[in-house]
């Protein structure tokens, strides 16, 4: 075998290794599932929330009060999803609104960014009762059509908020504390894990781990605008 060929293989060994270290023990086969679940000929924001309705494709139809589907500028650089509406969310029919929210509007300003510049959506489009985790047909249910938000918006970079976020958009079981902070890829959208915002209001010692994350982010961005 062809010396260059033997040594792309001995890296990547030594690669899969690393990760395995870091708790990561299979590699996502992002690129592949997000082709072909994103369709070449994209939806507008518009369209995508008159395809939904009045959704009933799952089980939370019966307990939410409010489809929450995800505000912001259609052409935001950076997408910020999160897992699913809470109380004030499922009120208001608005992401993100509620404590968590509140340090999320803050998390954005902190890189000099505006809410209305960006746009924030989350994994499952319902309220699930008393804010229980997402079940998996229920994920299954909305993620097509927030491949469909992310193919109309085409964002540059996607900060994923927390495990749910995290695990869905990079197909992986790996913790949140193994993949925060890391680039990922999803179809040639950089994906950046971070910590959830309710659980830095549980954990705020952790808030500095996310400062970190965003600075990656903003620098990533200005690298991206030409501006470095
Ligand atoms: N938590 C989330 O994950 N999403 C929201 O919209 C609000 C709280």
């Amino acid at each position: 075998m062809d010396q260059k060929v033997q040594d792309v293989i001995a890296d990547l060994k030594a690669y899969l290794e690393y990760l395995k270290g870091m708790g990561i023990e299979a590699l996502p086969a992002v690129e592949e599932k997000a082709d072909k679940i994103i369709q070449p000929e994209g939806q507008t924001l518009d369209e995508i929330r008159r395809e939904l309705g009045d959704c009933k494709r799952c089980k939370l139809h019966r307990t939410r009060q409010t489809l929450v589907f995800g505000e912001g500028s259609e052409k935001a650089k950076l997408m910020f999803i999160g897992e699913g509406p809470g109380y004030d969310e499922d009120v208001q029919g608005r992401p993100f609104v509620g404590k968590a929210g509140q340090l999320l509007t803050k998390i954005i300003q902190s890189i000099h960014l505006q809410r209305e510049e960006v746009y924030i959506a989350n994994i499952i489009k319902c309220r699930p009762p008393q804010n229980r985790n997402p079940e998996p047909d229920e994920i299954q249910s909305c993620y097509p059509f927030l491949m469909n938000q992310i193919q109309a918006i085409q964002p540059r970079i996607i900060c994923a908020l927390g495990t749910f976020a995290a695990q869905t958009l990079l197909h992986t079981d790996a913790k949140i504390t193994t993949l925060r902070g890391r680039f990922f890829d999803l179809a040639g959208i950089k994906v950046l894990p971070t910590y959830h915002p309710a659980y830095l209001l549980r954990s705020p010692e952790r808030k500095r781990e996310v400062w970190e994350d965003m600075k990656q982010i903003s620098e990533w961005m200005a690298k991206e605008d030409g501006r470095d």
